[in-house]
This record gives C-alpha cells, sequence and structure tokens, in this order.
C-alpha cells in the first residue's frame, strides 16, 4: 500500500461494548480502566462506552433470554418481548449509525474459555472492517478469523455498525479476573486512536496482504440418541486453537477409549476448541480455514472517507 498523499477522515466516533457476554467480566474492568483516562476527543476520534448486557452481568450469567451476540437481526427477531431483542434495539437506538449519540465503528470485547490467544473476529468482508483489522494484525500480529456465510449463527452486534470487530481474548474461564487478559485487553484499546492517526497520516501502511482464517462450519460433540455427550475433545486436540489438521488427525475420544479422527479432505484449523458456553449451540469446535487476501486502496479510502 503506497497512498500518495495525506487523507481528511470524517470524525470517527468508536464505541466500546463489553459485557456482551454478562459471564465474560474481564473486558468490562478493562473498559472501565480505560475510558476513565480516553474520555476526550482527540485526532478527530471519540470514544463512547457501554456495557452490551448489564442484566446478564449484573446475574453472572452469558445471556437472560437468548444470546446478545445473536439479537442483532432486527428485521428478522420475533421474541420482541425478550430481554436481549429489547436491548439489542435499545443499543443500534442509541449507538447505531443514525441513533441519539451516532458511533461509525463498534468494537466489541469478548473472552474465550478456548486456548484462542487473541484474534480479532470479523463478519463477511466489508472494507471497513478490512482496514480496520489490517490494521491491528499488523501492528499486533493477531490472527483474524472470518466468519460468513452461517446461516445457523448469524445477528451478531458488530454487523449491526457501518464497520466493527470483535476482540476475543482466552482462554479464561467465565466470571473469573485474570489481570493477565485485562492488561491484553489494554494494550489493543490503547494502540487504537494512534493507529488509525497514523494511517490517515501516512505513517502507517497496511501490510500488502492479510492471512485470515475463513469460517466452514462447526462440528458436534459425539452425542447418545438422547443428547448426552459420548465422547470428548482428543488429549491431542484440546487447547491446540489454529493449529492445522488433516485428514487421520484425532477430534474426540469416546467413552469407550475409540478415537474419531478428522475425515475431511483439506487441511483445516479448529478453533474455540471446547469453547464452554458453545456446548448449548452443540458446537465443540470450529473449523476454519487459511486464506490469504491482498489489502485494496478501497479499504483505507472507504474507511476514512466515509
Ligand atoms: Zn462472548
Amino acid at each position: 500500500m503506497n497512498p500518495q498523499s495525506d487523507r481528511k477522515m470524517t470524525m470517527k466516533r468508536i464505541l466500546i461494548v463489553s459485557g456482551t457476554h454478562g459471564n465474560e467480566i474481564n473486558p468490562v474492568w478493562a473498559v472501565e480502566q480505560f475510558g476513565k483516562i480516553h474520555n476526550y476527543i482527540d485526532n478527530d476520534i471519540e470514544f463512547k462506552y457501554t456495557i452490551g448486557n448489564p442484566l446478564a452481568c449484573e446475574k453472572g450469567l452469558r445471556y437472560i433470554d437468548q444470546d446478545l451476540n445473536r439479537s442483532f437481526d432486527l428485521n428478522k427477531n420475533s421474541n420482541f418481548g425478550n430481554y436481549e431483542t429489547k436491548r439489542a434495539n435499545f443499543l443500534v437506538n442509541q449507538f447505531g449509525d443514525n441513533g441519539n449519540y451516532p458511533c461509525n465503528i463498534a468494537i466489541d470485547l469478548h473472552t474465550t474459555t478456548a486456548n484462542m490467544g487473541t484474534s480479532i473476529v470479523m463478519y463477511g468482508r466489508r472494507s471497513k472492517d478490512f482496514c480496520l483489522a489490517a490494521l491491528l494484525q499488523n501492528k499486533f500480529g493477531l490472527p483474524i478469523y472470518l466468519h460468513e456465510n452461517d446461516m445457523q449463527q448469524t445477528g451478531f452486534l458488530v454487523e449491526a455498525w457501518p464497520c466493527g470487530l470483535v476482540i476475543e481474548i482466552g482462554p479464561v474461564a467465565q466470571n473469573f479476573y485474570d489481570p493477565m487478559i485485562i492488561k491484553r485487553f489494554l494494550i489493543i484499546l490503547s494502540s487504537l486512536r494512534a493507529e488509525i492517526r497514523n494511517l490517515e497520516k501516512n505513517i502507517t501502511k497496511l501490510p500488502e496482504k492479510l492471512t485470515v482464517y475463513l469460517h466452514k462450519g462447526s462440528i458436534d460433540y459425539p452425542r447418545e440418541k438422547n443428547g448426552n455427550i459420548k465422547g470428548l475433545i482428543h488429549p491431542e486436540r484440546i487447547n491446540r486453537d489454529w493449529q492445522t489438521i488433516k485428514r487421520g488427525d484425532p477430534l474426540f475420544l469416546d467413552i469407550n477409549g475409540k478415537t474419531i479422527s478428522y475425515e475431511g479432505e483439506e487441511k483445516i484449523s479448529p478453533v474455540f476448541i471446547g469453547e464452554a458456553s458453545y456446548k448449548e449451540k452443540n458446537i465443540a469446535m470450529s473449523l476454519a480455514k487459511k486464506e490469504i487476501i491482498f489489502s485494496t486502496i478501497e479499504w483505507i479510502e472507504d474507511f476514512f472517507v466515509t
């Protein structure tokens, strides 16, 4: 990337969301700490803060009625009376692009019980998201998990904003404070303003290409006919998120000691391995395929101009 000159960006209001899942408490702490200092407008960037799901946070639960981070298909929502549907509507009315306090970027902070390290999750292939994800991958070397075309999982929070990413950090148990996890959130949040400014001023360039892990689907635990789990994640697979596997590599070990192996043809990287909150979604792990995406000047133009 070698843009010719400085560019002038439109005012950016960045909404930082924590507590979208009420049992992920480290982001809430990190944002409270961050917000005490970063509460001013500088370089045409202002941060706004909100707790995604305050009632679930109070109770230490992932959600009250349904997963808030699957509730932003606002036109498709039929459960109008439930807490998360109302909350999703409220957040968009308050902080959406046309809301009372309009924000054009949303950063949604999550933790996982899986051994994912720090990663970026993006939904679909929007130019603005690519621009921001490229900046962060360039700065911190973070893996990018690109989620798209999964009809079983839709209505993610950041999709309701013109630009938005999830920062996902693990492993950490639900409702457990880990100061090292909090520190990692603070490092990323603290770099956002400067990174965007440096790109605007051509001090930073986007990398030529991005490495992304493209979501290909999810697989469930082996189960009995009555739904009970009858096999666990294989000892050779547990905690090895992002590691590429091939046909024949072990996935599960059943209660009789029999190994269940990966039978797919293409090499693939399991992620969210054993994530505690995904058992109810019948997900033991998700599978992602490594892909290289070349940066384009449109990512930057789209990010700054509109
Ligand atoms: Zn979460």
